[in-house]
């Protein structure tokens, strides 16, 4: 997917601001933050939209939770609290079509969401 940009920060192409990466996932700061703080959680595999998600990939998202906890927490975060966030196709707002988790703290958040 060479022409799909969170694939070519997962080959390295690109070098994104990066927080974790491991053998699953990327974790990057958002290049354009909407809250203090603003993280993207990204899965090595390309899968462009939730709509695309098959059950095989089950181990995969819930590994990015996982990871968006330990962000959290990691960025002292966990008690006061955060909020995860998977945009999916026009109306949601998704502009990257390689799924990716928001993580976003550091200020109140609003409900119901914009
Ligand atoms: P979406 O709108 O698809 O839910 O989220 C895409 C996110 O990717 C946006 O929050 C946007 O700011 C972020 N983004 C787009 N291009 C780049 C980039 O080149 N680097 C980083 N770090 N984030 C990006
Ligand atoms: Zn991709």
């Amino acid at each position: 997917m060479s022409d799909c940009l969170f694939c070519r920060m997962v080959s390295g192409d690109i070098k994104p601001d990066l927080l974790h990466a491991d053998e699953h996932l990327l974790v990057i700061r958002d290049i354009n933050p909407q809250a203090p703080f603003h993280a993207l959680v990204i899965p090595r595999e390309h899968i462009a939209t939730l709509n695309d998600l098959e059950p095989r990939h089950a181990d995969t998202v819930g590994r990015m939770y996982l990871a968006a906890r330990d962000l959290a927490a990691a960025q002292g975060f966990a008690a006061d609290g955060f909020r995860t966030v998977m945009n999916c196709n026009r109306l949601a707002g998704q502009t990257v079509f390689h799924i990716h988790l928001h993580v976003l703290a550091g200020r109140a958040m609003h409900w119901p969401p914009g």
